[in-house]
């Protein structure tokens, strides 16, 4: 005789009966305890989920930090600090005649025109001069 629709038997309470429930397409319901026991039992299991991540984390730094030669291979220097002679000096009212350089002018911005050796060193620059855009010149 299939159990399928039968209440009787079922173990109440427990994950057990919560699968019980399913399988016989019975509701499970607060009354009998089965909600509960689902509940509690995924309770339960979170902080074993939880640590098992954290784990997975701790072995991904140690393989980043432990690893060489993944440094891209040239650091982007913020203007002054490029080794470059005149590199991020002001230029305004001057041309560069230098191949290759690039001269930033934001307009409305506090920061004078100036003139990088470089696209990355110019970019660097243009991000400055947007940070220091004259408020009071809208
Ligand atoms: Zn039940
Ligand atoms: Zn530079």
């Amino acid at each position: 005789m299939s159990v399928i629709g039968q209440e009787e038997g079922i173990d109440h309470g427990s994950m057990r009966g919560y699968r019980q429930h399913t399988y016989r397409k019975v509701p499970a319901t607060e009354a009998c305890g089965c909600l509960a026991a689902v509940r509690e039992a995924q309770r339960a299991s979170k902080p074993v989920q939880q640590r098992s991540q954290k784990q997975r984390q701790g072995a991904g730094g140690q393989y980043v930090t432990s690893g060489t030669g993944t440094r891209p291979g040239r650091p982007i220097l913020p203007p002054g600090e490029c080794p470059t002679e005149g590199c991020s000096q002001e230029c305004a009212g001057r041309t560069i005649q230098r191949r290759g350089w690039v001269r930033v002018h934001v307009q409305g911005s506090t920061m004078p025109p100036r003139s990088f050796c470089s696209g990355s060193c110019a970019s660097v620059g243009i991000a400055l001069a947007e940070l220091r855009m004259d408020a009071s010149a809208r």
